[in-house]
């Protein structure tokens, strides 16, 4: 059987993001656009948190969080779904009530220092395993953890870490047994800033930015090994694969928004005395990114569904993420052409949306390795081709 519709709790979840979004974040956007035009982040730390605490009282706490830490545990499905509402304001803003997924690998006490107060907004996580010369080759990472006494020392640096010059511990991948390498000698180290790393600010061509964090003789006691000594790569990969459909269905309420904007505008933007949409080239643009929008939107709930079926769903995620990323490029693309000048401006968050979505592209997995992860599941036969 095959089932495209949305069931009445999923459509109330969404519908319920949306209102949450449509009344509380978008009004938020004429002074995040100010802010970031002056060089200050969007949207303060105190004021994201009391925006989540607002949407707590709506029901939005922990969308991927056990209800034992007093989240929602959402399916994969519905999370798709909401993220697909978050991504239709470029405010900096997600629900709270989140920790990074391999976090509950932490043991009981590592859980009360570190999890919990994550989840509850106390405490800001980075995860850290990209090296200046270590990113699509994450297996080639140099970073050094020596066991010394009841300790580990870090020495290296780490590079383009999301939230880095503001979270107060990192989860961080080390070699911890050079002969095994990094894939099997690697370990997870959960580092407080307090310990003794430093950040730096990246100048990126998007909006925020994120951090070098240098390590030089950064002790850290054995207890703060998360999982095992060895387990680190695996660790790793299991944080970049969790947001592998999340990141497109994101770029999917972006393209949403954005393509809604160019249909309104081409239906009142005149030149030579009629509406701009009554041109085939710019219905053409409309029909394309609708297309793109429709197959990239299947192509995410496919992947979502596959984690709810408890199936392996890399392969689904990577086409999700490699066509979603793309999906949202071209969309923001066209839509900027139909502004034409306006679109081109800072007074529209066109231009914005533009040159975020690039990161779209490179981030938790370039386009090429998706393609790399594609065709290689083909050709060594993990995956056939067309429906089971
Ligand atoms: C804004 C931002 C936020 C980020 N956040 C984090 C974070 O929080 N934590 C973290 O650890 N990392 C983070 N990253 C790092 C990100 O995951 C890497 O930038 C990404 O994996 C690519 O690695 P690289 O930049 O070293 O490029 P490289 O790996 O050097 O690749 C350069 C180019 O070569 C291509 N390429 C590489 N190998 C192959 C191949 N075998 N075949 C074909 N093409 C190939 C790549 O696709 C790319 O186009 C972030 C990056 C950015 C820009």
């Amino acid at each position: 059987m095959v089932d495209f519709a949305l069931t009445d709790e999923q459509k109330a979840i969404r519908d319920t993001a949306r209102a949450f979004i449509t009344d509380r974040v978008v009004p938020y956007e004429p002074e995040v656009l100010r802010r970031e035009r002056r060089g200050e982040p969007g949207m303060t730390r105190d004021e994201r948190r009391e925006l989540q605490l607002a949407a707590r009282k709506f029901g939005f706490w922990g969308l991927s969080t056990p209800e034992e830490y007093g989240g929602m545990s959402l399916p994969a499905v519905t999370q798709a779904l909401v993220w697909t509402e978050l991504g239709r304001s470029f405010v900096p803003f997600s629900f709270g009530g989140e920790a990074d997924n391999i976090l509950y690998d932490a043991n009981g006490e590592q859980r009360a220092a570190y999890l919990i107060p994550t989840i509850e907004g106390e405490r800001l996580s980075c995860f850290a395993i990209t090296e200046p010369g270590a990113g699509s080759d994450a297996a080639n990472i140099k970073t050094l953890a020596r066991r010394d006494g009841a300790d580990w020392v870090i020495n290296g640096e780490k590079t383009f870490i999301t939230g880095g010059n503001e979270a107060d511990f990192a989860i961080v991948i080390a070699v911890t047994d050079p002969e095994a390498g990094a894939r099997a000698g690697s370990t997870a180290f959960l580092v407080d800033r307090s310990m003794g790393w430093t950040s730096h600010f990246i100048q990126t061509m998007g909006e925020g930015g994120p951090a070098s964090l240098v390590f030089d003789e950064v002790r850290v006691p054995a207890r703060n090994v998360l999982g095992g000594v060895g387990q680190g790569f695996e660790l790793g990969m299991r944080w970049i694969g969790r947001g592998r459909y999340l990141i497109p269905a994101r770029a999917l309420g972006a393209a949403e928004r954005l393509l809604s904007m160019a249909l309104d505008y081409a239906n009142t933007r005149e030149t030579f005395g009629k509406p701009i949409g009554e041109n085939q080239a710019i219905q053409w643009m409309i029909a394309d990114s609708e297309v793109e929008l429709e197959a990239a939107r299947w192509l995410v709930l496919r992947a979502a569904w596959t984690v709810d079926q408890g199936g392996d769903a890399r392969h689904a995620s990577s086409m999700a993420k490699l066509y979603g990323a793309n999906m949202a490029n071209h969309v923001v693309d066209r839509v900027l052409q139909i502004h034409g000048g306006m679109g081109y401006t800072r007074e529209l968050p066109i231009e914005r949306w533009y040159r975020e979505a690039r990161l779209w592209r490179i981030f938790e997995g370039t386009d090429e390795m998706q393609r790399l992860i594609i065709s290689r599941d083909l050709l060594r036969g993990y995956t056939r081709i067309g429906l089971d």
